[in-house]
């Protein structure tokens, strides 16, 4: 059987993203590789695929090495979904349990089972891998979340590097490694750490054009998150990041006062609370997570509609990844952050004040000013971040500044008068000051702290007397993107000029800005549920007021199977895949078949319930 037929009858999909017929058909027949996919690009299929043609090619079972212990549950229940023998193997599972899973195992019972690193590496788990070899059923290894590896990715686990075991004690013996993780240093260290330099490497597009990127200035954070969730997604499952735990407190409070079924998530939290935090999140509609970045790995909910960032991440690595979360369906999403000058003080004081060696801090610094760069762009934010990826793009019409192209001023003039302020109190006064006092002082405010320094002599003193303040602070913001100024964190946070400074003192360099846009008013917090009252579930496609009162009932009944299966709904079908169905409105299996996501197994078991559904509503 094609892995194309195997695509259509078990998972229910007409065709192949990007790479992964290649990427199948290379591991389907024996080869080794490397798969670079950004998050949602489909990477499971691409180990899955070989994995059910193997196993019915008589190669055995596929062992998928996973660090993702919280999730496995719900993937091994995806896959009996789709009809597919799967098990795993972890520390969750009771000795019992695991006693039974081993069994299974070892009588060939398993197509794909999912096992933790540190497991794979036991003496037990390896005598019972050398008994299926030595009978010819060792299939495939596939290890996912590759970048675990290399203690250049961001979630270094040491019991990955355990793993070279399974190229030296089980020759032949194909394996592949997949991840999300771009960069050139990771990449490299899986290579060696894995001993996969001889395996044929798949680098996708990064590209995920179904997320909408938007960066906007920050004024009243909460109530512009608000405004946001309530406009572009009420009743839509979202994350929500914040840099400390007590602003996920804070905002995951705030959202349910508003109506919004919020749910705070920290490494703060008692774990049980922690986990039925993320169950409920994946198992129900709509709930919005508010949480530290301590969230989110193997996160493979494929309906998440928007990610917002209510503080700056550290980086675009990590602005990528958690922004990746959004619209693994492919729908339409929304990557929407707010960030303000504040938050780049903020970060540069961490990586300043943090641990690390003088030359990773540097590296540190650089990563942040790319990520601020990004947020100041006037141009196209996709085109960006792709670039900072190594890929080149055209402008792509789904961001914040291709969609509505920003109005641009010169600020050279604004910023001349801020560094040569800085000059001058530093020559006046010796020391440096923030940019509060520098902001006072072009504007030509009298404050109390202006007069005790005696600041108003300076010969800048009130030269940007017509310049708001709202302005000053994106020229600042504007200037530490370009590394044209500097926080000085052992000093209070004050503000240094650099060796950049000059060229714009001298004109050399242009500083172009984004116009701050005055904000509409902020819509009034009702309390309660009251402001979802008018809103109704969304579907991804347009559909008609029958059609959509059809949907309506098939995710009610969706949702009623999830929870008797103990799944999230998604891998009952996905929100697409009902959509189709209302709007087709089938009323027999014919009329059901070829719709995307409905594979043979779950027409075999659902169909009848789903027509019954959809003639109830008719
Ligand atoms: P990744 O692991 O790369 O982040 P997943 O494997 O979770 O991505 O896939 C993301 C989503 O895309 C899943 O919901 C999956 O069912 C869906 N998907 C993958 N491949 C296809 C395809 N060829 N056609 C339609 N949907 C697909
Ligand atoms: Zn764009």
């Amino acid at each position: 059987m094609s892995y194309s037929h195997i695509l259509q009858e078990i998972f229910g999909y007409d065709r192949f993203r990007g790479p992964q017929q290649d990427i199948i058909e290379h591991v389907g027949g024996g080869g080794d590789a490397l798969v670079l996919m950004p998050t949602g690009g489909g990477k499971s299929l691409c180990y899955q695929i070989p994995a059910i043609a193997r196993q019915r090619a008589g190669h055995g079972v596929t062992i998928v090495i996973s660090p993702l212990i919280a999730l496995m549950h719900d993937q091994v229940g995806a896959l009996h979904e789709a009809g597919v023998s799967a098990a795993f193997l972890n520390s969750t599972l009771s000795g019992e349990e695991a006693y039974q899973v081993e069994q299974r195992l070892l009588r060939g019972d398993i197509t794909l089972l999912y096992a933790a690193p540190e497991r794979i590496t036991t003496p037990r788990f390896l005598a019972q891998l050398d008994a299926l070899f030595e009978r010819g059923q060792l299939s495939l290894f596939a290890i996912d979340e590759a970048h675990c590896v290399s203690q250049w990715g961001h979630d270094f686990r040491p019991e990955y590097r355990a793993l070279t075991v399974l190229h030296e004690r089980f020759a032949g013996v194909p394996r592949m490694a997949l991840t999300a993780t771009a960069d050139d240093l990771t990449r490299a260290d899986i290579l060696e750490r894995l001993q996969l330099q001889e395996a044929r490497a798949f680098v996708s597009s990064f590209d995920r054009p179904n997320i909408r990127y938007t960066i906007v200035e920050k004024r009243e954070a909460t109530a512009q998150l608000l405004r946001f969730i309530e406009r572009e997604h009420p009743d839509d499952a979202g994350i929500v990041y914040c840099q400390s735990r007590k602003k996920v407190e804070d905002i995951a409070q705030t959202l349910c006062e508003a109506g919004i079924d919020a749910l705070p998530y920290h490494a703060g939290l008692d774990s049980k609370l922690r986990q039925s935090h993320q169950d409920r999140f994946l198992r129900e509609d709509g709930v919005v997570m508010v949480a530290t970045i301590a969230f989110g790995m193997g996160i493979d909910k494929p309906d998440v509609r928007f990610v917002a960032h209510l503080d700056m991440p550290k980086n675009i690595e990590g602005y990528y990844q958690e922004t990746g979360r959004a619209g693994r369906d492919g729908l339409s999403a929304d990557a929407w952050m707010c960030y303000g000058l504040n938050d780049v003080v903020n970060q540069r004081r961490m990586i300043d004040e943090g641990p690390a060696e003088e030359e990773f801090k540097q590296a540190m610094r650089g990563k942040l000013e790319a990520l601020l760069g990004l947020a100041e762009a006037i141009d196209c934010r996709r085109t960006r971040l792709l670039a900072y990826f190594g890929e080149a793009s055209q402008p792509c019409g789904n961001c914040d500044n291709c969609l509505h192209p920003p109005a641009v001023w010169d600020g050279t003039q604004a910023a001349q008068m801020l560094l040569s302020t800085i000059y001058r109190i530093h020559k006046l006064s010796g020391i440096s000051f923030g940019a509060g006092q520098l902001m006072d002082i072009v504007r030509g405010k009298k404050t109390e702290k202006v007069a005790q320094h005696g600041h108003e002599r300076l010969s800048t003193f009130g030269v940007g007397a017509h310049l708001s303040e709202l302005q000053l602070r994106g020229v600042l913001r504007q200037l530490l993107a370009m590394g044209a100024v500097m926080v000085d964190v052992q000093a209070f946070n004050t503000l240094v000029l650099t060796e950049q400074s000059r060229a714009i003192l001298k004109g050399e360099l242009q500083v172009r800005l984004r116009e701050s846009v005055s904000l509409p008013k902020a819509p009034k917090l009702s309390k309660g549920k009251a402001l979802r009252a008018g809103s109704s579930v969304k579907p991804p496609i347009e559909l008609d007021g029958v059609a959509l009162q059809r949907y309506a009932e098939l995710k009610a009944w969706r949702a009623e199977v999830a929870r008797e299966h103990n799944l999230p709904a998604y891998v009952i079908f996905h929100d697409a895949t009902l959509a189709a169905i209302a709007q087709r409105a089938p009323q027999s299996l014919d009329d059901l078949q070829g719709i995307s996501g409905m594979g043979v197994k779950k027409l075999e078991a659902y169909a009848h319930e789903v027509l019954r559904v959809v003639a109830l509503s008719a």
